[in-house]
């Protein structure tokens, strides 16, 4: 049996030359980490090998003795991690990512048609959280259940709760989700508590992106108000690539949840387990109980609260003004600059980060601003000097990008592009056969 470089040189190239680009470049997309070497150790080891559908002591297969101890010790450390009481909460880990981990909890507690509430995709919810447009329904979440998004107040970048409140009692819908893709801000549970109670829905919260920073008590604790608590393992959590569905043990409003999404994960929509993951997971738990991981996701805090102000500096509109998390919005469009443009532009100088809505933007795919995010370059050590200067580095991007904005419009090269893209063209073509 070969090692990667005998049996298969041109993967390992592959991997090789990623390996380089992560070595090189900026990671500042929000979604991202480096996970440790030891998650990556058990996520390569012969967990991968095998089959265990079902939950420990009740399998389908045969020989799980070891799997069901390395399950059952995710699920612990779940527990311990997140700083809920195991008598009060349950947690099922075996969720592929977050978008099935979502998905699964929909068709847990929902018939097909019922009603739910997030946050619309354009102002920072995630498509499994019900995307549509006027057009289409873009996420599977759209097609089975009937979504009505809420939105940020566009003058101050935060929920507008109120239009919300207003829109669930007019909607009614079974289940309202917070949490978000690509919001500065802190979610308001007690306030959205109070509007799932008063329309009789569930209340879920997708940590996704924030999972990180609650482990570590840095941000609002979500399982103080919420049903269901959802999260991938990969982002500021710094796991492997997976999910998890955290959910209160006592029924809620009749359903027992713990039954009910154990068996959405399986039989419901998924087979057998990915046990590499859920032994990556387990290494990621435990040590996001210890004093490091807290003082890490401080300053995964802290270095973008330094990202934020000196964008400020510079002059820059943030979303909401700044930053409570891990992440900047910044609104490109005063500067008359898309995010496309400035995303490839920064991704040139090995800067990776990404083009984001802006509330009020009128196109998904030129969108008006960019997002990014601190977790992996604290992973990699950058303290808020650093992160001041990658602020700085943005800032030489953008004008970058508004110089050869700049230089196309009027030119003959701009004239030249029109031209090449018209039929005219194309005659030219056929002239020199
Ligand atoms: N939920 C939120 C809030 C996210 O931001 C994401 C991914 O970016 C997901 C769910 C989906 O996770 P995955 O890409 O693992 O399906």
């Amino acid at each position: 049996d070969h090692g990667l470089s005998e049996a298969d040189p041109e993967v390992r190239a592959i991997i090789d030359k990623e390996k380089g680009r992560q070595f090189r470049s900026l990671e500042l997309i929000a979604s991202e980490n480096f996970t440790s070497r030891a998650v990556m150790e058990a996520v390569g080891s012969c967990l991968t090998n095998k089959y265990s559908e079902g939950l420990p002591g009740k399998r389908y297969y045969g020989g799980n003795e070891y799997i069901d101890e390395l399950e059952t010790l995710c699920q612990q450390r779940a527990i311990a991690a997140f700083h809920v009481d195991g008598k009060n909460w349950g947690v099922n880990v075996q969720p592929l990512s977050g978008s099935p981990a979502n998905f699964e909890v929909y068709t847990a507690i929902l018939n097909p048609h019922d009603r739910l509430m997030g946050l619309d995709l354009p102002h920072g919810g995630h498509l499994s959280h019900g995307f549509m447009t006027p057009k289409r329904r873009v996420s599977g979440t759209s097609i089975y259940f009937e979504s009505m998004p809420y939105r940020l107040d566009e003058s101050t970048g935060l929920v507008d709760y109120d239009m919300l409140e207003k829109t669930a009692i007019l909607f009614r819908p079974k289940l309202i989700i917070a949490g978000a893709s690509a919001y500065p801000r802190d979610f308001d549970y007690p306030r959205m508590r109070k509007i799932a109670d008063a329309v009789g829905a569930f209340l879920m919260m997708d940590m996704a992106h924030i999972s990180g920073l609650v482990a570590a008590s840095v941000v609002a604790d979500p399982f103080e108000y919420c049903d269901i608590v959802t999260t991938t393992t990969h982002k500021s959590l710094r796991g492997p690539r997976g999910g998890m569905i955290f959910f209160k043990k006592d029924p809620v409003l009749g359903v027992d949840l713990e039954s009910a999404i154990n068996n959405a994960v399986f039989p419901g929509l998924q087979g057998g387990p990915h046990n590499h993951t859920i032994g990556g997971l387990a290494v990621c738990l435990k040590h996001a109980q210890s004093p490091e991981f807290k003082a890490y996701q401080n300053k995964v805090v802290s270095n973008c609260g330094a990202l934020a102000s000196r964008l400020i500096e510079l002059g820059y509109k943030l979303v909401s003004g700044g930053s409570d998390n891990h992440l900047v919005l910044v609104d490109l469009r005063p500067l008359g600059i898309d995010g496309a443009r400035a995303e490839k532009i920064l991704d040139l100088a090995s800067i990776t980060l990404n083009k984001n809505s802006v509330p009020g933007d009128k196109s998904a795919l030129v969108p008006g601003g960019i997002r990014i995010g601190s977790p992996a370059m604290t992973t990699r050590g950058f303290t808020e000097k650093e992160f001041a200067a990658v602020a700085d580095f943005i800032h030489e991007g953008v004008q970058i990008t508004l110089e050869a904005k700049r230089l196309v419009s009027g030119s003959k090269l701009q004239d030249f592009m029109k031209f090449v893209a018209s039929p005219d063209f194309s005659l030219m073509d056929k002239v020199s056969d």
